[in-house]
């Protein structure tokens, strides 16, 4: 199989590098790898991989793939595949950006949560596989058991989201304002005389003073957070927070039928990993001990976390999943509203399972795993 991967050295595409040599995915592969700012390059060291970076925007280079897996993101997206499927190109194109994902010939991916969606569309011959929203795909993950039971009436999801669930260039501006912040408070920090308040005052000075950067963000995220991600739609929301609905309901291929979900999205300062705080109305009041079976038994992945201060602390923060392909969902209690209502809070490494890891899986199923 000839696959071409572009947007490989992007937050996304340098997951799935490290994931495909850690599986040893590459063996049996033509990779073919192209870029948008350095053809002509070395490419990556891969078994079977072509030396030298092919154009990224090259038709002809990309109509020679069986297959394509782009995490370039949505432009890239918008200005190639049309272009490339006009000139007939017939391959799977497998794409990490939200461009396609709500087109009626493509499929959503989350293998563990819709194999039989996707087995059932490779059937009807189709060639598009979009991976999912990234804090969509890791509530899927979580609370995958009772939608696989049609238990969930609603659903709120609020987002924590991290830094670099925005790209590399937002991860880095995260870690540009902490560098200021700390060279700002540098000195008030040494001062044995000055106080908390003190530090809190030269810290926000800092914050506000104008001088830290916020290119990308368009307001600091280091010490503070930023509750907006993407761009308005309808009805008051972001599009981050329409796709928890459009998203959810078209994996689970029930957009006949659509359970409701809403919230807000808010970008914070964590690195890495997507945490979430769920409201459930459950369709009947079910006994904890019950709920969470159903929750700890919908996939490999998922950890259920003992609702006590010391697992929390040790097994349900971004500090302690990233870079692990569990998801840990805790928190989880009856709420003070009704039998039918669950609170619970997940956490899940949001370039992993909401991100890089359905699509190299989706390049398995294709290759027959
Ligand atoms: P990204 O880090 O911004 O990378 C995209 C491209 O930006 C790279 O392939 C690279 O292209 C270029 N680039 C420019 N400056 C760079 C730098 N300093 N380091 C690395 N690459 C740089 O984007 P991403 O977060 O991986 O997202 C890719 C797609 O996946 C987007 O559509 C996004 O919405 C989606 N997605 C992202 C996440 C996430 O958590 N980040 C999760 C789910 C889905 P060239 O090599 O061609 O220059």
């Amino acid at each position: 199989m000839r696959v071409g991967f572009v947007g490989w050295r992007g937050m996304v595409g340098s997951v799935l590098m490290e994931r495909m040599r850690a599986e040893n995915d590459f063996a049996g592969l033509e990779s073919v790898f192209f870029s948008t700012s350095n053809p002509g390059g070395a490419a990556p060291k891969v078994a079977g991989g072509d030396p030298l970076l092919k154009d990224a925007r090259d038709l002809a280079a990309l109509a020679s793939m069986d297959a394509i897996i782009t995490c370039q993101g949505g432009d890239y997206t918008s200005a190639i595949h049309g272009p490339l499927r006009g000139r007939g190109w017939k391959g799977w194109w497998i794409d990490a950006a939200s461009t396609l994902r709500m087109a009626p010939g493509s499929v959503i991916i989350l293998d563990p949560v819709n194999r039989k969606v996707i087995e059932r569309a490779i059937k009807e011959g189709k060639k598009d596989y979009i991976g999912g929203n990234c804090t969509v795909s890791l509530m899927l993950m979580a609370l995958g058991g009772l939608f696989e039971r049609d238990l969930i009436e609603w659903l709120s999801s609020m987002t924590y989201q991290a830094a670099s669930g925005a790209g590399a260039e937002n991860m880095t501006e995260l870690m540009k304002q902490m560098a200021f912040l700390a060279g700002e408070c540098q000195q008030v920090m040494a001062d044995p005389a000055a106080s908390a308040l003190d530090m809190e005052k030269q810290a926000t000075a800092a914050l506000r003073g104008g001088h830290m950067p916020t290119e990308k963000f368009g307001a600091p995220l280091a010490a503070s957070l930023i509750p907006w991600i993407d761009r308005a739609v309808e009805h008051g929301q972001t599009r981050e927070e329409w796709k928890g609905s459009a998203e959810t309901n078209k994996i689970l291929g029930r957009e006949d039928r659509p359970i409701p979900v809403d919230g807000l999205c808010v970008r914070v300062g964590s690195l890495r990993c997507h945490s979430q705080g769920f409201t459930l109305k459950l369709r009947k009041a079910l006994p904890p001990a019950e709920v969470a079976e159903i929750v700890k038994g919908a996939n490999p992945w998922v950890r259920l976390v003992e609702n006590t201060k010391e697992a929390t602390l040790a097994q349900l923060t971004p500090a302690a999943v990233s870079g692990k392909l569990e998801v840990p969902i805790g928190r989880l209690r009856p709420m003070l509203l009704g039998p039918e209502y669950y609170t619970a809070f997940s956490v899940g490494d949001q370039l992993l399972w909401g991100a890089a890891e359905p699509l190299r899986r989706m390049l398995g199923i294709l290759r027959g795993g």
